[in-house]
C-alpha cells in the first residue's frame, strides 16, 4: 500500500485559522480507507474557549459524525506537535497513527515536555510520525507571530 499523507490539507486549515487571525494550526482524521472523515483548524479566540485546539475540534467533528466516542483506527495529521491537552485526547480518542508537522519546544507534549505517550499513566499510545512537511508549518508560524509583534 503505498502511503498518502494528508498534511496538506492540514496546512490549508491551518492558513485557514492564520486568516481568521488564529494560531496557525491545521488537523486532519482519516479512516482506513484513506477517507477524510474531519478537518479543522484552531479557534481559541472566535470561540473564547481556550481548548479548541485543531486537534480537540477535529476529534470531536469526527466523532460527531460517526456517532461514537473513540477514534480506533483512524489516523490524525496535525501541522504542530500536539500540546499536551490534545495529546490526552488523542490517547483518549484511541488514534492509530499521529503525523505531525514542526516540532513545538514551547508547549509540545509528544517529544518533549509532558511526553504524555510515554507517560507510565497513558494507556493508548499511537504510532507517532513527526517531522511530516515541517517546514511550511514552520514558516507559517513564524510569519504568524512576526506579524503579531509589529
Ligand atoms: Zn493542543
Amino acid at each position: 500500500m503505498t502511503f498518502t499523507s494528508f498534511m496538506d490539507h492540514a496546512l490549508t486549515e491551518a492558513q485557514a485559522a492564520a486568516d481568521r487571525g488564529e494560531v496557525p494550526v491545521g488537523a486532519v482524521i482519516v479512516d482506513a480507507a484513506g477517507a477524510i472523515v474531519a478537518a479543522a483548524g484552531n479557534r481559541t479566540r472566535e470561540l473564547n474557549d481556550p481548548t479548541a485546539h485543531a486537534e480537540v475540534l477535529a476529534i470531536r467533528a469526527a466523532c460527531a459524525a460517526l456517532g461514537q466516542e473513540r477514534l480506533t483506527g483512524y489516523d490524525l495529521y496535525v501541522t504542530l506537535e500536539p500540546c499536551p491537552m490534545c495529546a490526552a485526547a488523542i490517547s483518549n480518542a484511541r488514534i492509530r497513527r499521529l503525523y505531525y508537522g514542526a516540532s513545538d519546544p514551547k508547549t509540545g507534549g509528544v517529544e518533549q515536555g509532558a511526553r504524555v505517550f510515554s507517560h507510565p499513566q497513558c494507556h493508548h499510545a499511537p504510532e507517532v510520525y513527526e517531522g511530516i512537511n515541517a517546514r511550511p508549518s514552520e514558516e507559517m508560524l513564524r510569519r504568524f507571530f512576526a506579524e503579531k509583534r509589529q
